[in-house]
């Protein structure tokens, strides 16, 4: 049973995967026996993050890339087939948010967050298709959040389109389940990262959120990534989809 947990002979697409979360996952299915690309902005965490993954002896290819340019997402999907020797695994971790009322937004911030969250998954998700539909195998895995399914305060343009990334993820899932490709979202609740450090170091915020956290405690990158290896093998040959919420509880009540 472990070996359907094994991904040998499997090359994975990992975006944001210089730091957090895309780190994180690029470590875990690397171990796990994938080759890795790692795509992100930021090319000197990115070569950092390559030589962490690179150290479990698996190839790592790090993609300096922009998943809101069409074309940087074209290039990635290009550079990791040629390069890795094929697709069989996306991961759209890019994400970003911004927090702040409704009415506070500028017309750019949504461009921005829409641009990165949503378009980005488009664009990485219409680049790989082709590759896991042609093989009649395939794994994709989008990190939505907790938000995909239940509101916050300030969170209006994340929310948005993280409830759109769930949409997507099921009408691909019944698309190209005929090929034998599923797809996936994980959804992970508060998770200590860059991303949510300001609500961390913020005593009263941080309290709020685990107040509303059954078990209490903020989740690791680690949490998130082991359930990305589930969703990236033999072991949920069965699951398309479907939302798998790494919450600690959050959205049982
Ligand atoms: P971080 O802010 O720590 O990392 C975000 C990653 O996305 C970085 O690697 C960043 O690299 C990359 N990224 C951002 N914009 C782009 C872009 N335009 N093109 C390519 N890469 C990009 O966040 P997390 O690791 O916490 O979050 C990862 C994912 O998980 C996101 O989708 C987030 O929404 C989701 N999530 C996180 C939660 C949490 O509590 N942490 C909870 C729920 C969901 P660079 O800036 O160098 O491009």
């Amino acid at each position: 049973m472990l070996d359907r947990f094994r991904l040998d002979g499997k090359v994975a697409l990992v975006t944001g995967g210089n730091r957090g979360l895309g780190r994180a996952i690029g470590r875990a299915l690397a171990e796990a026996g994938a080759d890795v690309a790692l795509m992100a902005r930021d090319e000197e965490r990115l070569r950092d993050a390559a030589r962490e993954v690179g150290a479990t002896g698996r190839r790592v290819l790090a993609i300096p890339g922009d998943v809101a340019r069409r074309e940087d997402a074209e290039r990635a999907v290009a550079r990791t087939v040629e390069e890795l020797g094929g697709v069989h695994i996306l991961v759209n971790n890019a994400g970003v948010n911004i927090r702040k009322p409704f009415l506070e937004y500028r017309d750019e911030e949504w461009e921005q967050v829409l641009a990165v969250n949503l378009r980005g998954v488009m664009f990485m998700s219409r680049a790989c298709g082709p590759h896991l539909i042609r093989q009649r195998w395939g794994r994709i895995v989008n990190i939505g959040s907790t938000l995909s399914v239940v509101g916050n305060q300030e969170r209006s343009i994340y929310a948005a389109t993280k409830g759109a990334v769930l949409q997507l993820t099921r009408v691909l899932a019944l698309e190209w389940a005929p090929h034998n490709v599923t797809v996936n979202c994980v959804c992970p609740g508060p998770i200590a990262t860059e991303m949510t450090a300001p609500v961390q170091q913020n005593p009263e915020t941080n309290k709020a959120f685990m107040d509303k956290t059954p078990l209490r405690r903020w989740g690791t990158p680690e949490d998130v990534a082991a359930c990305v290896l589930f969703l990236s093998g033999e072991a949920s040959g069965f699951v398309t989809g479907t939302a798998l919420l790494v919450d600690g509880g959050w959205t049982a009540q």
